[in-house]
């Protein structure tokens, strides 16, 4: 028996496929809000579901154990190999560490991040939605849990419907209680980015961690907990942008969950179709068993055609494959399939499959234009910087023999794990007397500065120009050399006089 029993719950109903009964209230009839029908989503197995089984054990697998990974760089630096060290103003991630004034890597990763999401959609709608997105991923989690607690749709469904009993609680209870577990672990593995992961688990768990990483554990099992166990589909279908801008992103040639309206139609039973076949007329091989709006996370009926509910997860086809192959018919009657398939083969022409297009192209271009220069700027990176700011005020001193002296606040960066010794040379201004305030002098070598591992120091340097010059303002170029190795950084301000 593959009709769904009584207690049914309804799809999410499409406005187009609601009709006007006769003597039933008509629009102006209707409330002004109506609460969505809560969904069971029945269990099922096949392909699509295998690979969001596996999708969701290596994504949530990487979210929860990344923080434990070490990276060894060196003595002075954190071994944690993904971290936002916000005291040590750093972000680390394996062998690429970002200082704040690089968070134009931050720019390029969105660039990349948002070019990808489009790529999916040009090449298969939704896929990202179906199988990668957070939303997905913890919903499917607290469904398996529902379904190992309270069982599969029809026992859910009839439950809901009954009176509570102690069974009815204790299962309830216990699946609230593994959610919140959950949850819990979701927003204590977000805050173990933020600090060293082993060191920080010792502190939460002997309350010695600091207040924010309790708030944020608790706004994150708070948030995990409404929206993976309670709100579920209606995240996607109501607050998610992602939907909206999709639908105008897509074109014709995206692969989509589809059902083949030219194999399904008309629809009916075994026997109905069985005893068409045999007088020689058309039947389709849809026996309406509804087992593909069972299966649907969002209640989506994709027979009805491409929907915003649906997030292209591939649950229903496999639900149809099993049907069709119980009854002995070709399987991927819902299939991913395009708008072009459609009419293709409605117009009884094969189907084409065209995933080299311009967007998917461009798309491509720009991913790879944007991970180019990434990649090159982090290969020749610098490990050591320069930045020099002229005082404001006094803008110069006049000396009593006459000369001019400007001052200047430098900033030297030494982006490497170990302490550096530098030395600066100051070009420009000939005859000009440089004197660094905490730095020393060595003949023959300039001006040497020490700066530690992985610091920025801030020192004054003041110039002083003797004898009268030809012009008020002149140009002036610090360089910082590493007295080691041949890296040097260089920055340019003025010199100005009366
Ligand atoms: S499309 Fe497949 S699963 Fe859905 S009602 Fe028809 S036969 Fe059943
Ligand atoms: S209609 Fe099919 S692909 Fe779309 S959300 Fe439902 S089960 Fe997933």
């Amino acid at each position: 028996m593959l009709a769904e029993p009584p207690l049914a719950a309804a799809p999410v109903e499409r406005p187009d496929a609601q009709t006007a009964k006769a003597g039933s209230p008509g629009p102006d009839d209707e409330p002004l809000y109506r609460s969505s029908p809560k969904i069971y989503p029945q269990r099922v197995q096949g392909t699509f579901r295998r690979i969001k089984w596996i999708v969701l054990c290596v994504t949530l697998g990487i979210y929860y154990l990344l923080p434990f990974v070490r990276w060894d760089r060196g003595a002075n630096a954190p071994s944690q190999a993904v971290l936002v060290d916000f005291p040590g103003r750093r972000f680390y991630f394996f062998f690429i560490e970002i200082w704040p004034q690089e968070v134009y890597y931050l720019t390029g990763l969105l660039i990349i991040a948002a070019m990808a999401l489009f790529l999916m959609n040009a090449l298969a709608g939704r896929v990202w939605c179906g199988y990668l997105c957070p939303q997905t991923v913890w919903t499917d989690l607290f469904f398996s849990v529902e379904r190992w607690t309270e069982g599969d749709r029809r026992e859910r469904m009839q439950r809901d419907a009954a009176p509570w009993t102690t069974d009815t609680l204790v299962r309830k209870g216990l699946k609230h209680f593994i959610w919140l577990m959950i949850a819990w672990w979701t927003g204590g593995a977000w805050v173990l980015y933020f600090a060293d992961a082993p060191s920080l688990v010792y502190d939460l768990a002997t309350f010695q961690a600091p207040f924010i990483a309790y708030a944020w554990i608790g706004i994150l099992t708070f948030t995990t907990y409404t929206l993976a166990g309670h709100m579920r589909e209606q995240v996607c279908v109501y607050m998610c942008p992602w939907p909206r801008i999709q639908a105008a992103l897509t074109d014709e040639y995206a692969l989509n969950v589809t059902y083949r309206l030219d194999r399904g139609e008309p629809r009916g039973s075994v026997k109905k179709a069985a005893a068409l076949r045999a007088k020689g007329l058309p039947a389709g091989d849809c026996i309406d068993c509804l087992q593909c709006v069972n299966v649907c996370p969002t209640g989506v009926d994709i027979r009805g055609g491409a929907n915003l509910g649906c997030i292209q997860c591939g649950l229903c086809i496999d639900a149809c494959d099993a049907i069709m192959a119980k009854i002995g018919r070709p399987t991927r009657l819902i299939a991913y399939d395009t708008e072009v398939n459609i009419r293709r083969r409605a117009e009884g022409q094969s189907p084409v499959f065209r995933l080299v297009r311009v967007r998917t192209l461009l798309y491509l271009g720009i991913i790879s234009i944007a991970g180019g220069i990434m990649l090159y700027t982090l290969a020749t990176r610098q490990t050591l910087g320069v930045s020099v700011l002229h005082d404001r005020n006094p803008i110069f001193v006049q000396m009593s023999d006459g000369g001019v002296r400007n001052g200047y606040t430098m900033r030297v960066l030494n982006k490497k794990p170990e302490p550096r010794e530098l030395s600066l040379r100051v070009s420009g201004l000939s005859g000009a007397e440089v004197e660094v305030i905490g730095g020393s002098s060595h003949p023959g070598e300039g001006l040497a500065i020490d700066v530690g591992p992985d610091q920025t120091r801030e020192l004054r340097v003041l110039v002083t120009r003797h004898g009268r010059a030809q012009t008020s303002v002149q140009s002036i170029d610090f360089a910082v050399s590493d007295r080691r190795g041949g890296e040097t950084a260089t920055a340019s301000d003025h010199f100005r006089g009366p």
